[in-house]
């Protein structure tokens, strides 16, 4: 921005906070911002635009934060979030917490009230100590509270977004800051351009080497690649390390497509006996949380031993012992490695190889005899084949996918062959990324997207059926729904705390918003339906109807749901 662009009412030699902030924003490559218009923050928004920003405006704070942070795992670059005070910025919370959690770069720009009346809880106007209430939730939190100080702020932001665990950075912009005229000699010298900076990290070649001689004695060696892997972007160094070791690999639900579902080496197909029986276990931006039992018996063994890359030293050692920590990028770990193994110095374990085949096989057609069936109404099983096939011919689609037996399922029944094209519940199991993710993913890859959603996780947030309708999104919505949380009420019952509106038709929602909607009921409806709306380019929701029966109570994780110990459930 040149001094000419300064605006009419001020004086030639002065620019404000508003323009500092998006001048910033412009100099760092910041070229989209998904957020919520309101006080303090409608003119910076119209003036980003009006600057050449992509501005997407959403309905609620949290879709905005989930959409910024998930264009965060797919660019690299933290994704941009702007709020309103107080209940805006608590709004938004959720999603920046979600994406500290699941290690995605992002920043949530939040406008504040006036801090002397803040600070003295005198009853401001949307009054919240914003920084403060955020700092749990981020991996960093800062206030701007100087214009001068704008270039630093945003640089510390971004640079405390994507260096080494990438997480969710809080900005507080106070409403006076925004306002406060700077000289524009003493504003240009303010701003900062990031220089790098997520800098590669290689790990050290004592650790490579102490790595590789672990990997060497394995007889049962299992690679298990997580969602840092995914979003280390380091496709090609991660494949050939599998592909010259002969290690077979688990994808985490994030990481399939990293190599496809349908890789020889993939052990997805015999999961538990490829965990339960692994010697030797490479972790490759993964943890050993929840998602992963902890690494604990039964589903692990005792007498496993890890190999663990990871860019955060802390997360070694979290939940089992490490044998071999790599701290690094995965990028130059794989690189290091690759570099490193001489050629036959891992070898190949065909009986171990073997037995993984033969379980998967017998899995496999386990699979295709739930998968082929055709009942009426559907179950998850017979849906899911109409987005797998689908899928087959549209393998550059994006998948984002929430609920409970929706997504257990889905994982599971629908094959990845591109990286980074699945984007899901993740680390915390949240529920209400869905739109969010689809408008973020189709706003930064172009790409068509296809939202899988229970009934019940769709509604967290349903109403930005209308950003995706207002911006003409290429995102298939499609509900599987079975009137229920986990699964629906028995005919004429009361609602209990899981039912739903029985036979709701939530494709008429995206019609009162000019996109298209669907009723289907069986599998060649739904195949049908989502064939048409994928050549169509255009906004769409298919509202596919489950068995209210099909779905089991918590999905997959059952375990998790504490038992009263006086009162039996039924
Ligand atoms: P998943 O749920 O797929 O297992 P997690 O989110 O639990 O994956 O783990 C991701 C791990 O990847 C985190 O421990 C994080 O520190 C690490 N990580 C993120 N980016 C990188 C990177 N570029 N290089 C190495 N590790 C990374
Ligand atoms: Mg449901």
């Amino acid at each position: 921005m040149s001094a000419a662009e300064m605006p009419e009412d001020m004086p030639g030699n002065m620019t404000d906070g508003f323009h500092l902030v998006v001048e910033a924003l412009k100099l760092n490559g910041v070229d989209t911002i998904f957020g919520v218009a309101g006080i303090p923050i409608t003119d910076l928004l119209r003036l980003a635009q009006a600057e050449g920003i992509r501005y997407l405006g959403f309905r609620h704070e949290q879709s905005a934060g989930n959409a910024a942070a998930i264009a965060g795992f797919l660019t690299q670059k933290p994704g941009i979030c702007m709020t309103v005070s107080a209940p805006g910025f608590l709004n938004g919370m959720v999603a920046l917490a979600n994406a500290t959690t699941n290690c995605f770069p992002m920043i949530m720009i939040s406008g504040s009230s006036d801090r002397a009346i803040v600070d003295l809880e005198q009853g401001d106007y949307e009054e919240l100590d914003q920084l403060n209430a955020a700092r749990p939730y981020a991996k960093a939190a800062y206030r701007i509270n100087r214009p001068q100080d704008i270039g630093v702020g945003i640089a510390r932001a971004i640079r405390a977004a994507v260096s080494g665990r990438p997480g969710g950075v809080y900005l507080d912009l106070t409403a006076e800051v925004l306002g406060s005229a700077l000289d524009v000699a003493t504003a240009r010298k303010s701003l900062v351009k990031v220089v790098d900076p997520a800098l590669p990290q290689p790990p050290a070649p004592e650790a490579i080497a102490r790595a590789i001689e672990l990997l060497a004695s394995a007889q049962r060696p299992l690679a298990i690649l997580g969602k840092g892997a995914a979003y280390a972007q380091a496709d090609q160094e991660i494949r050939s390390f599998i592909e010259t070791t002969g290690i077979p690999f688990l994808p985490m639900s994030m990481a399939k497509g990293l190599l496809p579902d349908d890789h020889p080496q993939s052990a997805a197909a015999a999961r538990s006996y490829a965990i339960g029986n692994a010697d030797v276990v490479l972790l490759a931006g993964a943890r050993l949380n929840w998602l992963l039992s902890h690494g604990r018996p039964p589903l692990w063994s005792e007498a496993t031993r890890f190999v663990q890359i990871d860019i955060l030293p802390t997360e070694i050692d979290s939940n089992r012992a490490i044998a071999a920590p790599v701290v690094g990028d995965i990028k130059s770990a794989f690189a290091t490695l690759n570099a490193t193994i001489k050629p036959g110095q891992i070898k190949r374990q065909a009986a171990w190889m073997d037995e993984i085949g033969r379980r998967k096989q017998q899995n496999i057609e386990r699979m295709a005899a739930r998968l082929n069936a055709d009942p009426s109404p559907m179950n998850f099983s017979s849906a899911l084949r109409a987005v797998r096939n689908a899928l087959a011919t549209h393998p550059d689609v994006y998948i984002v996918n929430e609920g409970a037996n929706t997504l257990d399922f889905a994982r599971n029944i629908i094959d990845m062959s591109v990286p980074r094209h699945r984007l899901d519940s993740g680390t915390w199991g949240v529920m209400g990324i869905g739109m969010g993710y689809a408008i973020g993913a189709a706003a930064v890859t172009g790409k068509p997207v296809i939202a899988i959603e229970g009934d019940s996780a769709f509604g967290f947030s349903g109403m930005e059926i209308e950003t995706i309708c207002r911006y003409g999104l290429p995102v298939v919505t499609i509900i599987f729904n079975n009137n229920g949380v986990y699964r629906g009420d028995p005919a004429g019952s009361a609602y209990s705390p899981t039912g739903l509106l029985r036979d709701a038709r939530y494709d008429k929602i995206i019609e009162a918003f000019g996109g298209a909607g669907y009723h289907v009921t069986d599998t060649p409806g739904l195949t049908k339906a989502l064939s048409d709306a994928l050549a169509s380019g255009k906004p769409a929701l298919i509202n596919a109807v489950i068995d209210p029966t099909a779905g089991t109570e918590s999905g997959h994780i059952q375990s998790l749901n504490p038992r009263s110990a006086v009162t039996q459930r039924t």
